[in-house]
Formats: structure tokens, sequence, C-alpha cells
């Protein structure tokens, strides 16, 4: 698909909405540009010198994502046998791969164990009896229980351990006769507070101790995902990035011999897709005092590739296709999708938006991670189509990859 051209995603946008004037068949689409999740890439390397991404598979598994990112040496972080598939597909050795779901049916941990994936976390006694009879040649990793109360979603009231059950697991572990090597955690997906990451890592250095303390040998410490998506969201990656550091210097010095890994997602994939959708109804309704409120329904919505919205409880603006004038009247307004499901929203609050008609384009960048892969075709809508471009580096770089 990828076509060759030097421009932005953006310029792909706009020039596919003129194409698409005369039209009445302005269905939404979406242009990923791949060049963005190369840069990406150098931009997490460049701030994190001492961490190893694997990738976070869940947040966007188009293949051409997946291709781009096995052609730059990440790893890849997976959570089923289907997306084990997927990368092991792409020629990637499973030594670049962690199983990263502390909770595993035992189809597939056989099938990690069968294809030789070793790298899996766990957080509970009852994972490490599957994990003995099922793969007891894997290289486990300790998930621990973080604190994620300012993160956009929330993780640690389904995923990881407390420090205090730590030392029995790992113990449980010893005898079972199975292999610890590390301990990993998420400070939950869109983290607010770069601290999170301060004190899960000085977390990680106690179970560090409890482990060697029982004879396993910890060597591999996965600060896991979380990082912004969104470009020019708070906190900064860079600010992140100096906490994080600090805090590897202070707990887990270099020179140790330690592997340090993440598994960032929507930092790599948020930015690299911008999405068109086009309002297909409008609606004012006049409110007391005689205000004027609006409400577009438009051709993609919380059912199709914009669920994520909802859950990050921010809206986004977006950007509007129309010539207006340079200070256009803004009103209240309500973005709906197209089903006929009262929960089809964009967000869970009024936006100010200038007045559009039916016909006109909206347009929301950063709309990468976590859009198309959770999407569906309820009450007969598709969600938007997309197309990857990428630049003749890129290009040459996928032709020689192996
Ligand atoms: C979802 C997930 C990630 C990626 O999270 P982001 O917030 O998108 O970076 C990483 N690790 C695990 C275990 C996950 O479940």
């Amino acid at each position: 698909i990828p076509l060759g051209p030097e421009e932005s995603a953006m310029e792909v946008v706009l020039k596919k909405i003129r194409e698409l004037s005369d039209s009445d068949h302005r269905d939404p689409f979406m242009v990923g540009d791949l060049g963005v999740l190369a840069s990406r890439h150098q931009a997490f390397c460049q701030a994190l010198p001492r961490v190893s991404p694997f990738y976070a598979v869940k947040c966007n598994s188009s293949p051409w994502v997946l291709r781009v990112l096995a052609a730059l040496g990440t790893g890849f972080d997976c959570a089923s046998q289907v997306e084990l598939e997927q990368v092991l597909g792409l020629g990637v050795a499973p030594s670049r791969i962690i199983y990263a779901h502390p909770c595993k049916p035992v189809s597939h941990l056989q099938y990690a164990a069968r294809h030789g994936v070793q790298l899996l976390t766990f957080d509970s006694e009852e994972e490490l009896t599957k994990v003995a009879q099922h793969h007891p040649g894997a290289r486990l990793i300790l998930r621990l229980w973080t604190e994620d109360s300012q993160s956009l979603i929330r993780m640690s009231a389904k995923f990881g351990a407390s420090l205090e059950l730590c030392g029995h697991l790992l113990k449980s572990a010893r005898d079972l006769g199975l292999a610890v090597v590390g301990a990993s955690f998420h400070v939950g997906s869109g983290c607010q507070n770069p601290h999170s990451f301060a004190q899960a890592i000085a977390d990680c250095r106690r179970v560090f101790e409890m482990g060697r303390g029982v004879g396993h040998d910890m060597s591999l410490l996965d600060i896991g995902g979380g990082f912004p998506g969104v470009e020019g969201s708070e906190p900064e990656f860079e600010k992140m990035a100096r906490v994080i550091n600090a805090a590897l210097a202070q707990d887990f010095p270099e020179g140790t011999g330690m592997e340090v890994i993440a598994e960032p997602g929507r930092f790599y994939a948020a930015p690299v897709c911008v999405a068109a959708v086009n309002i297909i109804a409008k609606k004012a309704v006049l409110q007391p005092g005689g205000h004027r409120k609006l409400l577009y329904y438009l051709n993609e919505g919380h059912y199709g590739t914009f669920r994520v919205f909802l859950r990050d409880h921010v809206p986004r603006m977006p950007i509007v296709v129309k010539e207006l004038c340079s200070k256009p009247p803004l009103f209240p307004c309500i973005l709906y999708g197209p089903t006929c499901d009262a929960f089809d929203t964009f967000f869970n609050e009024e936006v100010q938006l200038p007045e559009l008609d039916v016909g006109d384009w909206l347009i929301f960048p950063s709309m990468g991670a976590y859009t198309s892969v959770m999407s569906s075709t309820f009450n007969g809508f598709p969600p938007a189509s997309i197309c990857y471009i990428m630049g003749a580096e890129l290009r040459s770089l996928l032709e020689t990859a192996p």
C-alpha cells in the first residue's frame, strides 16, 4: 500500500479531502506516516540511552508498523498467541519478544514455549503453577503493583503484585525450579506523573534484592509503557526521561551487567496517524437564555476508531477544514458518532467549535494509538480506512531488511 511521497500525513489528508470535494462519498479515512514512527524511535533512544524499547503491539498492530519497527531493530511486547504469531511471522527472533501479560491462557503459554519465547511476566502464584507445568524453561519477570491514580488508563487494579507479596512469590518460583530474572511494572497508560516511574524503579530495586536473597539471578528491569502519545502533552516526554534516567542511575547504576527495557506503545504510534471525518448531520438547539448549541453527527465515532477518546477523558480538539473569517464565533458543540447508540459520542462534554455544515470535514491528528485496533463495524458503519505512507529512505531500509 505505501506510496513513496515525501509529504506529511496531514498534506496527504488535505489533498484527499480536496479530491473528494465534488463527491457524495465522504467516508472517514486515516493516513499514517511511517517516517514519524522512525523518528519517535530515534527520540526514544536518544532520551533514554540505557533503555531498549520493546514496542507494545496491542496499541497499533498494523503489519506496516510492525515491519518498520522490526527493521529498525526494536523488540516487541506481545500479550497473546496472535500477537506472538504476527511478530514471529516477520522473522523477529524470539529473544526480542517479551510475553508481557501476567495472566495467560494455557494454550498461548504452550505456544510461547514451543516457539522459544522465554521472557514472560507473572504476578501470582497460580501463574507460576501454570508456567512450571507448561513452560518450565521460561525466564520470568515479576510484575509489580504501581501507584497509577494519575494515569489516563489505570492498570493497577487488574495487574501487579504488591511489594509485600513479592518475597513469597520469589520463593515459590524457586521451589518450583523456575528462574525469575527481573521485575517490571506499568505506571498506567498516559501517565501524568513522572515520579510514578521513580517510585516504581525504587520498588524494583527492593524486588531485585529479595530475588537475589533467595537465589535468583536478577538481571532485567522492565519499566513498561505509559509515555505520552500526543505531542506537546504534559508532562513532556523529555522531563519524564530525565526522572527515569536519574532513578536508574540511583537504583541500578551502570556497569552492573543489568539490562533495562521498556514497553512503549502510544509514544511510538499515536503521532503516526491523522484521521479525517465528515459531518453527516447537524442540529441546532436553543438553550435557556437563547444561546445556540450545535449537535454534529460524524461518520466515525466511539464504535469505530474513536473509542480511545472516552477512555482518555481529555477532549482533543479537531482541526476544522473550512474557510472561515479570522475570528469565527464559537458555539458549545456535541460530537456524536454515526450509530443509533446513545453512548456513541466523542467526549463526555461540550467542545467549542465554529458553525459548520453537513459535508464539512474535521481532522484529528495523533490518531495512531488504540484507534483502529479497537474498532468494530457495529450498526453497519465500517471504521475509517487507513493508508500508510513512507519516504524513500524508509522504503530502502525495508527492502534491505531480512
Ligand atoms: C498496554 C501496555 C503497554 C503500552 O502502554 P502505553 O501506555 O501505550 O505505552 C506496555 N506494557 C504493557 C504490559 C501493556 O499492557
